[in-house]
């Protein structure tokens, strides 16, 4: 194998491996290292997305949601069911069957591009050179032309909660578990929280949620958290806002959470504890000395806007730098620095990254919040269509949760999309491309939306803006 390449990636997540196989795309020599193990001690590129994040949430929402409804909502449709029941270890091996699928499909692609792949840990050291230790402890060092650091994130630790690794655990143990717990606390309702808490809500866990913040999914336009949380709270899903975790100790009789509340000092005895309350850059042993290479007061990466460091031809993408934690957000990094490597054009639009949560129903957005706006001063419009005005969700049995658009009331630009309800997630992605467009409502309502679909709201939401809905009263 080659001692000197035009790029290494360090990391081989959403962020890295992108990187790699758009650096071969380029015909760049690149050698992409990652030093990821799963619970069996096999390695597998992919990193938190694919191993113990995006992918094993998804596969598990998807059985407890099957579940939920083949229990709550297919007598609606005349469909009789008896018996109706399910088998966790079916589903973990399902879900473990769909990532291994991914993680190894990773080695085919690199193969195509060219990529070569590496496992171990990688260090970067002065003048760009990579010292790599294999999982064998074996040591050597190679050269590259440029860096990408891709080490991604881990999840923040909350003090006086230790994890054991299966009583009290992080959101890759609550992926893990193998059977449903009785009582089930999270802490932190953010969107790990939410999707978590979701899978084992469905599947019966007796589940609350205890979030530090008086406001619920600030992170969301005001309307939609206001309808998800009414949503939640029927599933059954207990979250307490404004609650302050003190600690957690296992004793015989379960495990007791300590908290306290604009009412005073709680407690709460539960079987299984997940602490979910943010992921923080991982950069352990990364940097050797002399790099050149520095971290921020919070320990992410420093980047410019083209994700450059302050080493010259060491480029950072994905969790381990500013911005928001996503793999879609790593991913455009990932592949706008390795087409910049190849002296080629790349631009990652930041205002255009859209946020997901795959919960039921389904909330998704792109751009600013109407809170986000007004706060800015700035004159602007709404225009809103719930689902329940919608052919296809009605028929869908999915009626719930509307589309909203926020946009400048003198130019008509989009500022913002919301979303809450069936396939959100998807629906966001004409959103996302109309922004990227910098579209106005009226380019939405000229633009023909077939019959029936889901899509419509979206193009209903845009007349709202105007008052020229069809199938909603105008107010
Ligand atoms: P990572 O995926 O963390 O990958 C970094 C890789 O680098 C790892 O394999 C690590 O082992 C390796 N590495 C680190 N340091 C070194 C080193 N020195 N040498 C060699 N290798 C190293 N995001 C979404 O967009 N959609 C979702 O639905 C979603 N769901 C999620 C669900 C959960 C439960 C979690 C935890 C996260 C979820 N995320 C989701 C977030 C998403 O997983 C991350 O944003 C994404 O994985 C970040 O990609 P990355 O490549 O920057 O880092
Ligand atoms: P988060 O930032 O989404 O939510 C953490 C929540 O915990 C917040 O509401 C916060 O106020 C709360 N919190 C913080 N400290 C607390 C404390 N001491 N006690 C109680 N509550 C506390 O983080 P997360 O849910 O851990 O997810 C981590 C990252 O992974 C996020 O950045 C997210 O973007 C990413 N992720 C994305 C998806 C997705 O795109 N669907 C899914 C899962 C995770």
């Amino acid at each position: 194998m080659a001692d000197s390449f035009d790029v290494i990636v360090i990391g081989g997540g959403p962020a890295g491996y992108p990187a790699a196989i758009r650096a071969g795309q380029n015909k760049l020599t690149v050698a992409c290292i990652d030093e990821w193990k799963n619970r069996d001690g096999s390695p597998a590129f992919g990193g938190t997305c694919l191993n113990a994040g995006c992918i094993p949430s998804k596969a598990l929402l998807e059985s407890s949601e099957l579940f939920h409804r083949a229990l709550h909502e297919f007598a609606t449709h005349g469909l009789k069911l008896e018996g109706v029941g399910f088998d966790v270890a079916t589903m973990q091996k399902r879900k473990a069957a769909i990532v291994r699928q991914s993680t190894q499909g990773i080695l085919t692609l690199f193969k195509g591009a060219g990529v070569t792949p590496l496992t171990g840990h990688g260090r970067l050291l002065a003048g760009r050179k990579v010292e790599v230790t294999g999982h064998d402890g074996a040591k050597r060092v190679l050269e590259a032309r440029h860096v990408v650091l891709a080490s991604g994130s881990e999840p923040t630790p909350l003090r006086g909660v230790a994890f054991d690794g299966e009583r009290i655990v992080d959101s890759w143990g609550a992926l893990e578990f193998t059977e449903v717990p009785k009582r089930l606390c999270v802490i932190g309702a953010g969107v790990i929280g939410l999707e978590l808490g979701s899978v084992w809500r469905r599947l019966g866990a007796e589940t609350v949620i205890l979030e530090a913040l008086e406001q619920f999914l600030p992170i969301a336009d005001g309307q939609v958290a206001k309808e998800a949380a009414r949503h939640f709270k029927k599933q059954g899903l207990d979250i307490r806002l404004g609650a302050k975790v003190a600690g957690a100790e296992i004793r015989p009789d379960g495990i007791h959470v300590s908290y306290t509340d604009a009412k005073g000092a709680q407690a709460l005895i539960v079987d299984r504890l997940v602490v979910a309350i943010g992921r923080r850059p991982f950069t352990t042993d990364l940097l050797g000395e002399g790099t050149g290479v520095t971290l921020d007061e919070r320990g992410f990466i420093k980047v410019d806007d083209h994700c450059r460091t302050a080493a010259p031809d060491v480029w950072a993408v994905g969790d381990c730098v500013r911005g928001p934690m996503l793999a879609h957000k790593g991913k455009e990094e990932g592949v706008t620095v390795a087409d910049r490597i190849a002296g080629l054009y790349g631009e990652v639009n930041y205002r255009t990254i859209p946020s997901v949560i795959y919960t039921a129903p389904e909330i998704a957005w792109v751009g600013q919040t109407e809170e986000q706006v007004k706060a800015a001063g700035r004159p602007y419009k709404t225009g809103s269509f719930p689902f329940a005005a919608s052919g296809r969700a009605r028929a869908m049995e999915a009626g719930a949760g509307f589309c909203k658009i926020v946009a400048d009331a003198a130019t008509d630009e989009i500022l913002g999309i919301h979303v809450i309800g069936p396939m959100a997630g998807e629906l966001i992605a004409e959103a996302v491309l109309a922004m990227e467009y910098s579209a106005s409502t009226e380019d939405l309502q000229r633009t023909i939306h077939a019959h029936p679909t889901l899509s419509e709201a979206m193009h209903e939401a845009a007349l709202a803006a105007d008052k020229r809905a069809i199938d909603i009263p105008n107010r």
